[in-house]
């Protein structure tokens, strides 16, 4: 409410109208309200209830006539010298709001054709709207036609192909400017939508190309962010979405960088922190800004900063989908991640503008949920806001050919609106990878509503991150417990926990702890963009050891991710042991901190190739890679064997491969430790990665700080 005005009134339920009178300025009567409508008939309204508050305002709750209707424009009179427009208030978080207004179709946003443009909007509340175009120095508004469910819509005659366009809308009684949510292109930093010709942004995304997925659990996932990715090659692309996929550029030693590098590393999937608009960079002005771009302000529309030409309708979107073509041909799949939790601002987010308080989470007295700590929550439980995001995802994926999504605070979102996304993306193409951060956030929602890891019985095909694996492998991830060691940074009191990780956290056994019903909702990782990386950390909790011990943690740390059962997951750099240089949360700083060092491949190259061989170990162990909780229950053991040494024995595998049995021995110790096996067995990979020459031994010495794979063939 603003302060200055004496008096406002909003409709807050169907049955409910509040009034705000400021006494200081209105101390007369006010015993009398009535409404009048926009043709000037006037009905008295009933008094409900009066409060008095401490603050300067009474508040009346008053009855309404049962023929108001949404969309339309009242004044509430007191007297001939005192009214005001009566505003859609809270009546629009209401289920009755939702019944009435909820619209299914798949025409919301600009659609173009050569002879005319057709526009799209969703706005209930709004008593107006028009559509403002420019191409070139034409200028053209048209009036908006309401129709059923409060869409707005108009036709404009000509051909707007890459013309710019704004929605006016006119809502409690005041005209906003708003980018269209659904709009496919903005121009720099969002002040216009684009109208795009669908002709000319048309290519072979290479979706075809792709060999199907037939477990999650055959991923690897490979995390960066666009920036930072090629920041450093000396090329006009650096940096951009065309960078990803800059081929020929060499580390100083001549090894591969880049694409070129990502293509023999082995991973599946290469997961992008998010590729739509974002606030905090300046597009016309980059370098001096720097994010991760975790504050969205277009879902449905690239950033600008990645592009070539910002201010290009087709820049953005054609220069994404090039790279994600190229990634695709070189049989690499792309996940986005997604950030619908929050946006950069409620207030000035065009929903906000467009349907005020429908699109936000807020308490019961207005106030925002902020669940995500960025000041307001994305509240998917209203239907046109769920809607939104599952077309969204729907359009990543059609018009992108987007194979996966990483959801940002994940538990901010309700299962029904991950379950929707979730069966959406599936008719969309079967191998759609989704999971999530679920953890449980103070938004304003019923904790069984909440898409959590405790919820992840309710999301079926959802897969989440594995903090447990994570805070227990490396050990604790938050500055303040930076000194805490895990079971690989020489804390060998997490043994125990170890079995757990390493089979997903999905055994129903005394001993393990069980978070997900199977191995393909489990994303097993200990370094991601958010916190400082491994190496960081080792620095500061390993401070007394030397640069070789913490290789050969690092080594340990990937090589756990890699052969444990579930989906695994690396941090772009982690595998040439990446540095932020201490910094913890590096969301904002400099490219310095932020971008791939590919220097450090050259440095840290045996760790790289450590990283690849387990990647192939892991292609080559369908064993590695079971489907299900009942498969690993089945065919995994675990022995702990003198509080020191993980012994973890895939049993009666002969179905998955060529082997009938496999071992894996885990030393996390300072300590060569010696085991005697009960029969001769093929050793497939040591501390220093694949074992090349076939050696059979009955007799184990497992170097300090490392992972000893073995297998055995039967009889026959
Ligand atoms: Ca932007």
């Amino acid at each position: 409410m603003r302060k200055e005005e004496i008096m406002e009134a909003y409709l807050d339920r169907y049955d409910l109208i509040v009034v705000y009178i400021h006494e200081q300025f209105y101390q007369g009567k006010s015993d009398t309200f009535r409404l009048r409508d926009a043709n000037g008939n006037v009905q008295n309204l009933m008094i409900k209830s009066i409060e008095r508050s401490s603050r300067a305002y009474s508040k009346y709750k008053l009855s309404v006539p049962q023929d108001i209707k949404i969309g339309e424009e009242y004044t509430i009179i007191i007297d001939y010298a005192l009214q005001c427009p009566l505003r859609f208030g809270y009546v629009v978080r209401t289920k009755q709001f939702d019944d009435e207004f909820y619209y299914d179709g798949n025409d919301l946003g600009a659609t173009y054709a050569a002879t005319k443009t057709s526009f799209a909007l969703w706005a209930p509340t709004a008593t107006r709207a028009k559509v403002e175009i420019k191409q070139n120095d034409v200028e053209i508004t048209q009036e908006m036609k309401r129709t059923d469910k409060g869409v707005y819509r108009a036709e404009v005659q000509g051909d707007f192909d890459g013309a710019s366009y704004v929605y006016l809308v006119k809502v409690n009684g005041v005209w906003a400017e708003a980018v269209d949510p659904y709009a496919k292109s903005c121009n720099a930093n969002k002040q216009r939508g684009f109208i795009l010709n669908p002709k000319r942004t048309t290519m072979d995304l290479h979706n075809a190309d792709l060999p199907r997925i037939e477990s999650y659990t055959d991923i690897v996932v490979y995390e960066t962010h666009v920036r930072d990715f090629t920041k450093q090659f000396p090329h006009p692309n650096a940096g951009k979405f065309l960078g990803l996929t800059l081929e020929g550029f060499k580390t100083p030693n001549g090894h591969e960088a880049g694409f070129d590098y990502l293509k023999s590393l082995g991973i599946t999937h290469l997961q992008l922190q998010p590729v739509n608009d974002y606030t905090s960079v300046d597009e016309l002005n980059i370098d001096p800004y720097y994010n991760w771009g975790y504050d969205p302000g277009h879902y449905n529309c690239p950033e600008g900063s990645y592009a070539m030409d910002p201010n290009d309708p087709y820049s953005r979107v054609n220069e994404l989908k090039i790279a994600i073509s190229k990634l695709h041909k070189a049989g690499i799949r792309v996940i986005l991640d997604v950030v619908y939790n929050h946006m950069q601002s409620q207030l000035n987010s065009d929903f906000e503008k467009i349907v005020p308080n429908y699109y936000f989470r807020l308490s019961e007295n207005g106030r925002p949920s902020n669940g995500s700590f960025c000041g307001n929550d994305f509240d998917s439980t209203r239907l046109m806001a769920r809607k939104f995001i599952v077309d969204s995802i729907a359009m990543w994926m059609n018009d992108y050919g987007v194979d996966g999504f990483r959801f940002d605070l994940m538990g901010i979102l309700d299962v029904e609106t991950m379950n929707q996304i979730h069966k959406t993306a599936k008719n969309i193409n079967p191998n759609v990878f989704l999971h999530g951060e679920g953890w449980n956030m103070p938004t304003i929602l019923p904790d069984e509503l909440k898409a959590t890891l405790s919820n992840q019985g309710k999301l079926e095909g959802i897969g989440q991150f594995n903090d447990f694996f994570r805070e227990h492998v490396k050990g604790k991830s938050s500055e303040h417990e930076i000194m805490v060691k895990g079971f690989c940074t020489g804390d060998i009191n997490y043994i125990h926990a170890i079995p757990a990780c390493m089979s997903g956290c999905v055994m129903n056994k005394p001993g393990f702890v069980r978070i997900f019903d199977s191995p393909e909702k489990s994303t097993n990782y200990v370094e991601c963009h958010d916190n400082g990386t491994v190496w960081d950390k080792m620095k500061v909790c390993n401070s007394g050891e030397d640069n070789a011990t913490r290789i050969q943690r690092q080594k340990m740390m990937l090589g756990i991710i890699l052969l444990s059962q579930g989906v695994p997951f690396i941090h772009s750099g982690q595998e040439f042991c990446r540095t932020k240089n201490g910094v913890q949360n590096s969301y904002a700083s400099s490219d310095l901190i932020n971008r791939i060092d590919w220097d450090r491949k050259d440095k840290y190259d045996l760790v790289v190739d450590y990283t690849k061989d387990m990647i192939q170990l892991r292609k080559r162990l369908a064993a590695l890679r079971m489907r299900t909780q009942e498969e690993i229950e089945k065919h995994a053991q675990f022995t702990i064997i003198d509080n020191r040494l993980i012994e973890y024995t895939l049993k009666n595998v002969a179905a998955y491969g060529e082997y009938e049995e496999i071992k894996i021995y885990v030393n996390a110790t300072k300590d060569v430790i010696t085991h005697s096996l009960k029969d001769m067995y093929e050793v497939l990979a040591n501390g220093n990665g694949l074992v090349t020459e076939t050696t059979f031994v009955d007799q184990l010495e497992i170097s300090p700080l490392s992972i000893t794979v073995l297998a055995k063939k039967g009889l026959n």
